[in-house]
């Protein structure tokens, strides 16, 4: 009998350090993003992430091997409800996304030489990396529709394709793509990986799609979407990423502990919103009294402490369940929490930036931008729609269709059958009235 939720105490100095570090060092650099750029910022962060790597908590979601910590996920969710709380904080602790997920691929599936090539630049950090999958004319929930084709020719690969929200292809040395190899095997077996570099002939990036996250027509900044046109693009043998038809099952593979860390990243998130919520709470004059004074105030904090606390259990519990009895196992938790926790960070947020009147509506605090993220995370990683179709889908296995389409909990058919078991009883009672 085991229910534990405690942290043990050396972790959790670890986890108090970050904390600290990223509040004191990290934040401050989000109000200078625009100015310092792409460049600016990779200077900004160098000396932080020598810090990281002092502190060996640099690529923590890698084995020791390849760099990391190998934690596993109940420690990667904690530390990411840390990091979660500032854009920039992955950066500095090594497990940005895309490149996290990318060098979790290549750890997975790549050949020695690709990890050689790819993998150790990366987790150095002196490559960046995109993965360019989603399509603008197919599907992305259904990525058995692709149309990105890839042929052998000989000894090499030609891709051709279409796809758009490859996140930082415009600044990335190499691109994870995705393409239909085999478009007669089964489904889920149609796709393979290929390792493509940026500069390749054939690879055009034809903008970075401004977003609600980024309104303004940019290029090559950090966080950017690109849109990307892959005309007859040649690879040889050796940039397929593991095995033929297998793309599908490695993307699998690395979604689940990804789906995790965005889960508990949005609770570090949505602590900051409410936080603010608090604070503006206390010294706000309206109507007679502060707005903590108010009842509506009063249950949207109450209301969002208790939503992120069920989220936070939900998202440690998947990641528990994860570690000790694999990714099949917590399948369903995880569909759960990605469309959980997204709207409790929408939903946190949303009330953060109300209680805040017209300044919570500007830029001059951080809640619009909080407020615009949330907003993608229940379009990114399978809409929030497909996860529930699952999480629908698996629980009803469970059940079956009652005998003459009379519900189990018929209280008259029930009264009948419990006459019939209680009848010495029944007759008894009746007897002695
Ligand atoms: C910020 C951001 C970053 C991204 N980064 C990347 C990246 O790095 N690489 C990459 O390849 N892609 C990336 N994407 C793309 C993302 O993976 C896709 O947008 C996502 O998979 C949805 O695909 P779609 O946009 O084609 O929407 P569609 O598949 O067209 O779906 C549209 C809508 O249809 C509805 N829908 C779909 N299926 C069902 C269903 N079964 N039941 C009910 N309703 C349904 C949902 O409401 C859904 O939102 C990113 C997207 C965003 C927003």
């Amino acid at each position: 009998m085991a229910w534990e939720f405690s942290t043990d105490p050396e972790f959790q100095r670890k986890l108090d350090w970050m904390r600290e570090f990223v509040t004191s060092e990290i934040w401050p650099l989000e109000t200078l993003l625009d100015e310092l750029g792409w460049e600016g910022l990779t200077r900004a962060v160098a000396p932080l992430q020598e810090e990281v790597r002092r502190q060996e908590l640099w690529a923590a979601h890698l084995d020791p091997q390849l760099g990391g910590q190998g934690y596993g996920q109940v420690k990667l969710g904690l530390m990411h409800e840390i990091l979660g709380t500032s854009p920039v904080a992955p950066l500095v602790f090594g497990n940005a996304a895309p490149d996290s997920g990318n060098s979790e691929i290549l750890a997975l599936a790549g050949s020695p030489e690709q990890k050689e090539r790819y993998l150790y630049p990366l987790l150095a950090g002196d490559l960046k990396s995109a993965f360019s999958m989603t399509e603008p004319d197919t599907a992305g929930s259904d990525p058995t529709l692709l149309r990105t084709r890839a042929i052998r020719d000989g000894d090499d690969w030609v891709i051709n394709g279409h796809k758009w929200f490859s996140s930082n292809g415009s600044i990335a040395d190499f691109l994870i793509v995705m393409a239909v190899t085999n478009p007669d095997a089964q489904p889920h077996q149609r796709a393979s990986m290929f390792i493509v570099d940026a500069g390749t002939p054939g690879v055009t990036v034809l903008r970075d799609v401004p977003t609600m996250e980024h309104p303004w027509e940019g290029f090559a900044k950090y966080g950017n979407h690109a849109e990307i046109l892959y005309e007859d693009v040649r690879v040889p043998a050796e940039a397929l990423l593991g095995a033929e038809g297998a793309g599908f099952l490695i993307a699998q593979q690395r979604l689940g502990p990804g789906r995790i860390h965005h889960c508990m990243r949005w609770i570090g998130l949505a602590r900051r919103a409410f936080d603010m919520l608090c604070e503006r709470s206390l010294y706000r004059e309206a109507h007679g009294s502060t707005l903590s004074g108010h009842q509506t105030i009063q249950n949207w904090i109450a209301d969002s402490a208790a939503e992120m606390q069920a989220a936070r259990l939900m998202t440690m519990h998947a990641a528990w369940k994860l570690d000790t009895e694999g990714s099949l196992a917590a399948r369903q938790d995880i569909a759960m929490i990605k469309y959980y926790g997204a709207r409790v960070l929408h939903d946190v947020i949303d009330r953060a930036l109300q209680a805040h009147g017209a300044l919570g509506y500007s830029t001059d605090l951080p809640l619009e931008a909080m407020y615009r993220f949330a907003r993608a995370a229940r379009i990114y990683d399978g809409p929030d729609e497909v996860h529930r179709a699952s999480v629908a889908r698996q629980i009803l296995r469970g059940y079956e269709p009652p005998s003459g389409h009379v519900p189990s909990e018929h209280i008259p058919t029930r009264r009948e059958a419990a006459r019939v078991k209680f009848a010495e009883l029944l007759d008894a009672i009746t007897a002695n009235d």
